[in-house]
């Protein structure tokens, strides 16, 4: 079909230039090994931190809701498509995060871009990390805020965007708890340090800290034992929790306000039953199974020293994510197709995800991998740095 012309070009760039990316089906359930291309594999590229895409507990309560529910909801939140379960899941989210209320969007993309897009006007003014998530960058695009980008984890920065904001109504500070790609976590007690200092609104995006980080997998804002003092905590149910959905833990009047004009909220159908229902289970399993955030910790020190000793750099990272630093675009691509010759599914990071010359290897482990597990991705590692001459 004719029209597409411009856009098969610009495809045909990217597979010149060795960015084009084909999807790659798994053929099994999610879990620590997989099956790819008719190969098992461990699985080191998922964000199920703790294995629970296929919990017990949740598929069960999943079961349970289909049959007594069905399979969707017919409407959005605000018309027809709030369940009860809908709102008993916010009461316990909010009261697992500590604070007055809590709110469900589809993704955690959606609530980033639907918080950042709804609460701030042409009065107001967003500082930013200059490494947060694309869908901070895309809620903040929508906006008619000033803008303003501080270098990354950088509090001097920080404060000297906020002392260029004093004009501004509500001066709001937003950072990643966990960064994706570097696995480092935020200076959260300095940032709300000085944001209370300049009488700034604190926001963190939670992504890769709820499940992992924290009491029973608070997240970030509970690790530092900053509770209270960080205005809006948003969360995703799709990484650790396994399933989908994102949410913003925050005050009644925010939640309020959210619900009449955040925009994914208002016009996107509600989550479905077994969504809701295996979220809602999801939260008793991280109460009640402590355990699982012990054994990922365990696994991360294990795989992360194993790495180091073998000589890999694995940057600056404090949690789960790992990376294995290579730096040539196309050398970290070819060390992870020669990984999974070997055995073990690591995807490479390259630009423009992360700068030239700082393409990775992403690892993340979970509490579903046995030791043993890591010890074979480990000695695979080893077998392809050798191949390819890296190490
Ligand atoms: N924030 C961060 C930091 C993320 O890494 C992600 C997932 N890539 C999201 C938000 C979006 O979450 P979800 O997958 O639930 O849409």
């Amino acid at each position: 079909m004719k029209g597409f012309e411009h856009i098969q070009q610009e495809l045909e760039d990217m597979k010149k230039e060795g960015t084009f990316r084909e999807l790659i089906p798994l053929e099994s359930a999610q879990g620590s090994r997989v099956t790819i291309k008719g190969k098992d594999v461990i699985q080191l590229s998922s964000n199920n931190y703790l294995g629970l895409t296929s919990h017990p507990r949740m598929k069960e309560a999943a079961e349970k809701a289909i049959r007594t529910y069905g399979v969707g909801t017919g409407s959005v939140r605000t018309i027809a498509g709030t369940l009860q379960m809908h709102e008993d899941f916010e009461e316990k989210l909010a009261k697992f995060k500590h604070t007055e209320a809590a709110l469900v969007f589809q993704s955690g993309f959606t609530t980033n871009q639907g918080v950042l897009s709804s609460m701030l006007t042409d009065q107001d003014v967003v500082i930013s990390d200059e490494l947060n998530h694309a869908s901070i960058i895309d809620g903040i695009r929508l906006t008619k805020a000033g803008r303003k980008i501080y270098k990354h984890v950088d509090v001097d920065s920080l404060e000297e965007k906020l002392k260029e904001s004093v004009d501004y109504r509500t001066k709001l500070v937003v950072t990643d708890g966990v960064f994706s790609m570097d696995g480092n976590i935020a200076p959260l007690p300095e940032i709300v340090e000085v944001a209370e200092k300049y009488g700034a609104l604190v926001m963190v995006d939670d992504a890769h800290a709820s499940g992992v980080l924290g009491d029973n997998g608070r997240g970030t804002v509970n690790h530092f034992g900053l509770d209270g003092r960080v205005h809006i905590q948003v969360g995703t149910l799709s990484k650790a929790v396994g399933v989908l959905g994102g949410y913003v833990a925050t005050t009644k009047v925010l939640k309020d306000y959210l619900i009449h004009k955040g925009r994914p909220f208002l016009f996107s159908t509600s989550h479905p039953p077994a969504v809701t229902a295996a979220c809602d289970a999801a939260v008793d399993v991280l109460l009640e199974e402590p355990e699982l955030i012990d054994k990922l910790w365990e696994n991360t020190e294990f795989f992360k020293k194993g790495l180091e000793e073998l000589g890999f750099d694995t940057g600056i990272s404090k949690t789960p994510i790992t990376p294995v630093m290579i730096g040539d675009d196309a050398l970290t691509h070819k060390f992870s197709d020669e990984l999974f010759n070997e055995g073990v599914f690591a995807q490479g990071i390259v630009f423009p995800t992360v700068p030239k010359g700082k393409a990775r290897i992403r690892t993340i482990v979970t509490a579903e991998h046995s030791q043993e597990e890591l010890q074979e991705a480990l000695d695979a590692f080893q077998r392809a740095a050798k191949t390819l001459n890296i190490l």
